[in-house]
């Protein structure tokens, strides 16, 4: 019923509510904000507040992507899609953003800009700590102030970014390199995979199965859904892998069957018999099983022969791995495990010790062509 009538915007709230939002790079896992603020941040504030016009995808009952309006502060008056939880994280807690019509206007900038909420959110965020830290000064940002919270200079510096000008154009190589451009120790409060990709807008330290998902993933972000809500925040390292394995290619057909998660919902049941409706095959569940999960191999196989995946590089960086002082994962850190994590689950995907799809894992996902490329004559 919430994603019904709401889409995700109730993702503020709850996911707050498990210390589940990123704040302010990662320096706390509990916001801070004054309550009337706040409620401001809710699905019944929101859709009674910003007027809309269904907008939604052919066919689709869910009530989601609105055409809305802003109708108060500085920004009332523009119309923009209604952002998502994770462009309201992004926009708001990430950089440390109060008000709810700045966080609207910065997801439409965001749009308009060709950039990507997640990532932007991410970077924007990394600057600001820099800021405070006094790793980036005036001098760097050409006199933008980049105080935490500040949406006009998260505005102005997107579109440095977006047009590689000044302190943009490091920036637009995303987190972790421009970590390293900066120094001085920023990498040790850089939020990314090591393969260089940032995660959704979460705090991943008190979810930990999107955290094992992002670092293992070879598409950049979540490959498998891994069952937060059944498994708890930080659940036992092995029953989070064993279901990561259970569920992997699930997302994989679906994408490639291009349906709506909220709609298919990952049912690799219902997915194997629309292909069957569709083609007239016979096409069992087992075989919508193979097809996704032979796509996870395919792409893990690309990527290693493009050098950005294996043991090295499916991990989190410190600050993304680090201890939060809040939530389920208060005090802990799951790469305290992580070696026996990547053992596990290298093991269960068919790949040798350094995450390299073995030639018979590939043969038996009828990827014979490909064993070559990744073995030579094996
Ligand atoms: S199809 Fe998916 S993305 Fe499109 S409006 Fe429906 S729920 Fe939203």
């Amino acid at each position: 019923q919430g994603l019904f009538e709401y889409g995700t915007l109730g993702g503020m709230h709850g996911n707050a509510a498990r210390n589940m939002i990123p704040v302010k790079n990662y320096t706390t896992s509990t916001w801070t904000i004054d309550e009337e603020k706040w409620k401001k941040f809710g699905a019944e504030y929101i859709r009674e507040t910003f007027p809309g016009r269904r907008n939604s995808c052919w066919a689709c009952q869910i009530h989601h992507c609105d055409m809305i309006t802003i109708t108060e502060g500085p920004y009332a008056g523009e119309e923009l899609e209604e952002p998502e939880y994770e462009q309201f994280a992004s926009w708001a807690s990430a950089i440390g953003q109060e008000d709810v019509a700045s966080a609207m206007m910065l997801s439409k900038e965001v749009d308009q800009l060709g950039l990507e909420n997640n990532e932007g959110g991410w970077v924007v965020g990394f600057a600001m700590e820099c800021f405070e830290r006094g790793l980036l000064t005036f001098g760097d940002t050409g006199g933008l102030d980049l105080s935490w919270g500040n949406a006009e200079g998260a505005r102005l510096l997107l579109n440095l970014i977006a047009k590689r000008q000044g302190l943009g154009d490091v920036l637009a190589d995303g987190v972790m390199r421009a970590a390293q451009a900066i120094g001085n120790g920023a990498t040790d409060f850089a939020i990314h995979t090591l393969k260089g990709n940032t995660p959704r807008s979460h705090d991943h330290r008190n979810r930990w199965t999107e955290m094992f998902d992002t670092c293992v993933s070879n598409t950049s972000t979540l490959e498998t859904w891994g069952g937060p809500i059944a498994l708890g925040g930080t659940p036992p390292w092995n029953d989070l892998v064993a279901q990561n394995l259970r569920d992997k290619g699930a997302m994989m057909l679906e994408d490639s069957m291009v349906t709506c998660r909220f709609n298919t919902n990952m049912n690799v049941a219902l997915l194997s018999r629309a292909v069957g409706a569709a083609t007239g095959w016979d096409f069992s569940e087992a075989e919508g099983w193979q097809a996704g999960r032979r796509i996870v191999h395919l792409l893990r196989a690309f990527n290693v022969r493009h050098g950005v995946a294996g043991r090295a590089l499916d991990r989190p960086s410190a600050r993304y791995g680090s201890i939060p002082d809040a939530g389920s994962g208060k005090g802990v850190t799951l790469v305290a495990h992580w070696e026996e994590i990547l053992d596990m689950y290298y093991r269960g995907m068919g790949w040798d010790e350094a995450g390299k799809p073995l030639p018979e894992t590939l043969k038996t996902f009828e990827l014979d062509n490909v064993v070559a490329d990744l073995w030579g004559d094996a």
